[in-house]
């Protein structure tokens, strides 16, 4: 009889586990993939960690966070500064001095905020209706056609004036040469991937991969006396309600014959005749030197049935449909639901591992 059966290997689950086994309790984690570390999951290619869900930068500004995951395994200094393609020419993200000085030549802060200004005096009188007047309304035209429009409509797969407003609430534009895209005060990547890291949290603990716990609910129940959940909320209830939206991706990785193929970790394509959304080169997470490297075209798809849920879509619709399966899980004294699935939330990696603490806080697990 274990104390805890844990449903789903990622880091809230993972978190979980390690903690409730340091506190002396019995844990099993069952796991539906062949792998631990849910979308983390890092696996090595020509000797490169492979990011196999998309690209993951760990940031936060939590200390105590940041301390805990570096007491697994080492982080390296690895800065996120992404690059977008529109029609072949290349520019710096997130929007800054770089960027304007590529698209409009300006070299101090005056001329381009001068330039954003009158861009967008054109559109600021009206309450913006949909995502393209909102984004014309705080950055202007050419930031928007070139930077914003193509990339947003395919990553929602439906025209930017379809797209409410709220989507976008601001858009950062920074008056400084910086293309730290993240403004968090720690930032890296786990030496060795993020298996590693999953890995070494898991350490000693009983894990069962292929193992699907929805296939079997009731007897894996009676093996535990209680169960976190990490798995989606409206599986768990059979969709009784319906089913919640997500947006999915498709991943397509390949092997180049050369040593560096594109000269960063994440190039972003926002011209939407280009059908993917991004490229990946994994080999500059983590700076390793190999003669070839591995690229991924990232695309984004709606969620099928057989799909993996990736991007919730917190709209009214979806929102009322998850207070009806909360109200269900309110009623459930055995199972604790936590993790981006479970709560139908997208959670940054610090985020779900302070989730795991303030559950595992209310279960009375100290660290
Ligand atoms: C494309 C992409 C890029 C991202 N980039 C970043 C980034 O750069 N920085 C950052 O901080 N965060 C990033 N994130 C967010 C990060 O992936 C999440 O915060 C984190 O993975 C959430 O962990 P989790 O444990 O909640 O969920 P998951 O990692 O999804 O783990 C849930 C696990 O439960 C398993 N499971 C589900 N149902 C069952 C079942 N019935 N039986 C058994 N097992 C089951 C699943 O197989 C999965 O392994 C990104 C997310 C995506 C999608």
């Amino acid at each position: 009889m274990y104390d805890y059966l844990i449903v789903g290997s990622g880091l809230f689950g993972s978190v979980c586990a390690r903690e409730l086994n340091r506190s002396g309790k019995k844990v099993l984690v069952l796991e539906k993939r062949d792998h631990i570390g849910g979308n983390i999951y890092t696996e090595q290619r020509e000797g490169i960690n492979v990011h196999k869900y998309g690209a993951h930068i760990f940031h936060t500004s939590d200390l105590e966070i940041w301390e805990y995951v570096n007491s697994f395994v080492e982080f390296n200094n690895f800065i996120n500064s992404p690059m977008a393609m529109f029609k072949d020419k290349i520019y710096n993200l997130p929007f800054n001095m770089n960027t304007f000085y590529q698209l409009w030549g300006t070299k101090t802060p005056e001329d381009a905020r001068a330039v954003i200004a009158k861009q967008k005096s054109l559109f600021g009188s009206v309450e913006p209706q949909n995502l393209e007047e909102q984004a014309l309304s705080l950055v202007g035209k050419d930031i928007y056609e070139k930077l914003i429009k193509g990339y947003t409509e395919k990553q929602w797969g439906r025209p930017a004036t379809e797209i409410p407003a709220f989507i976008i609430r601001r858009l950062p534009v920074r008056f400084t040469y910086d293309n730290n895209y993240f403004t968090d005060r720690y930032q890296g990547i786990p030496i060795g991937g993020y298996t590693a890291l999953i890995e070494a949290i898991l350490a000693g603990i009983k894990v069962e991969t292929n193992t699907d716990y929805l296939a079997d609910q009731e007897r894996f129940n009676s093996l535990a006396k209680n169960v976190i959940y990490t798995g989606p909320i409206d599986a768990f209830f059979n969709h009784k309600f319906g089913r919640l939206e997500y947006r999915s991706l498709k991943f397509e990785h390949e092997v180049k014959d050369t040593e560096n193929w594109q000269g960063n970790a994440v190039v972003n394509y926002t011209d939407k005749s280009v059908p993917y959304t991004r490229i990946l080169e994994h080999k500059h997470f983590e700076k390793v030197t190999t003669p070839k490297t591995v690229i991924t075209r990232e695309y984004s798809t709606p969620c099928g049935e057989k799909d993996e849920p990736y991007y919730p879509i917190n709209d009214a619709q979806n929102s009322a449909l998850l207070e009806q399966y909360q109200q269900e899980v309110a009623a459930q004294s055995k199972v604790i639901f936590g993790g981006r699935l479970a709560e139908y939330k997208y959670y940054d990696m610090h985020q779900v591992i302070r989730s795991a603490f303030d559950t595992l806080e209310k279960l009375g697990v100290s660290r």
